[in-house]
């Protein structure tokens, strides 16, 4: 079959590989209909998550059923399922308790040369092609992929929602709403998102569906920006061009803004630091989302942290969460908690999420797409592949 392989930092093409087959009683094989490019692939694709052998990458990704093993008789060949990215058993200890992003059967220990552990099991779940670190699983940019724990996980969409309505049921969707959810919203609350991509844009559009009184979006890309509010309705912030913590202390009378998500991570510490930095005199530019969050949200208030985090981070102001008495959460999305609920408001017509799509490209485009996509070229925001 056809596939993305990554190779190493900014190599990444598409290849013949081998297919997937049935492994375990519990695996099915799906032949993918639609996947899309996330800003989590493009830790991989600058090499700031180290993958250091050839993988299939992939984690949003739906499709038809082709093979079921012999222990499932919840799907069949030809049924329509979308698949959240965690790879989970639905058993374990952390699967018990509803946590499937920590689930303990799928990442297995990893070896070193030496035959060293270098990762013990339980040391976090794994994901669909998400490096060795999370369980060295191939993903979903190919033809075919083998889906693991198939009684529990994937879930049949309905024939009446395309792809597009559904794709983002595996990952972004979910994303954005644990983000809200975790914050605890009773209704009114002015909530603030840091980063105007695809998965700040479903937290945006999650903030509204549970009961936000004001929406606000910060990004440094005019285009992402102009996304958000056409998608998700909301007020926004150019952070590249004004001190946006003071422009929500402004809006918000002074006291800050009820929630405030981190919906960027990591790579505001690098190329987009790069660009304020650039752009703006150095005083303005030394913003860390992580810390204008914890600036910008009122006493008491919360910040909840869904965009990605793969190092130490120095000199993190611990004193303003423990003055400010702040609740602070992050992880990855708890996507087979929420997946259910949120077909369910799909299926009403309550959300659209197809509108952050920007692109739609054969999978044989994947490469050139990436590059797109990491340098936000030709006003990319959401790329979706079909194989
Ligand atoms: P993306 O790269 O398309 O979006 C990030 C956005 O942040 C961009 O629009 C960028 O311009 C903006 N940005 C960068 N620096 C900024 C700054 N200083 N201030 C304000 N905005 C800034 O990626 P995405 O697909 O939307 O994903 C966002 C983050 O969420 C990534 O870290 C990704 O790995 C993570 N993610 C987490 C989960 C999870 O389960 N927690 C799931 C999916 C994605
Ligand atoms: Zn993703
Ligand atoms: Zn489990």
């Amino acid at each position: 079959m056809k596939a993305l392989v990554f190779h190493k930092p900014k190599d990444v093409r598409v290849e013949t590989v081998e297919d997937p087959r049935i492994e375990d009683p519990r695996d099915a094989i799906i032949r993918v209909t639609s996947t899309a490019i996330c800003g989590s692939d493009l830790h991989i694709y600058n090499g700031m998550v180290p993958q250091p052998r050839s993988m299939v990458l992939g984690h949003e990704f739906m499709g038809v059923v082709e093979e079921v093993g012999s222990g499932i008789s919840n799907l069949k060949k030809g049924d329509r399922v979308v698949v959240p990215f965690p790879i989970a058993c639905g058993h374990c200890h952390f699967c018990a308790m509803d946590l499937p992003t920590h689930c303990e059967s799928s990442n297995h220990n990893t070896y070193g040369p030496e035959g060293e552990i270098i990762i013990a099991k339980g040391a976090g779940g794994a994901l669909y092609g998400y490096t060795d670190l999370y369980g060295g699983y191939n993903g979903g940019q190919a033809e075919y992929a083998r889906i693991m724990y198939a009684d529990y996980s994937p879930r049949k969409v309905p024939d009446n929602l395309t792809d597009e309505q559904v794709l983002f049921l595996t990952d972004i969707f979910p994303t954005g709403w644990s983000a809200i959810d975790w914050a605890g919203l009773k209704g009114g609350e002015t909530v603030v998102v840091f980063g105007c991509g695809p998965v700040g844009i479903m937290a945006q559009k999650a903030a509204w569906l549970k009961g936000a009184g004001r929406v606000i979006g910060v990004d440094i890309y005019p285009y992402r920006l102009e996304r958000a509010r056409l998608t998700a309705n909301v007020e926004t912030i150019n952070a590249a061009e004004c001190d946006a913590v003071q422009v929500i202390r402004d809006m918000t009378r002074g006291y800050g803004a009820d929630v405030c998500v981190d919906a960027v991570g990591m790579e505001a510490d690098r190329s987009t630091m790069e660009k304020i930095v650039n752009v703006l005199q150095a005083e303005k530019g030394s913003m860390k989302v992580l810390e204008a969050c914890l600036d910008a949200v009122r006493r008491g208030g919360a910040v909840t942290v869904v965009g990605v985090y793969g190092s130490p981070y120095d000199n993190f102001p611990l004193y303003k969460w423990f003055d400010k008495g702040i609740k602070l959460m992050g992880g990855q999305a708890w996507v087979q908690r929420y997946i259910d609920e949120l077909l369910s408001i799909v299926e009403s017509g309550k959300v659209k999420l197809d509108d952050v799509i920007s692109h739609r490209v054969p999978l044989s485009e994947a490469s050139r797409m990436y590059d797109i996509f990491n340098k936000k070229e030709d006003n990319c925001v959401k790329v979706v592949l079909k194989p």
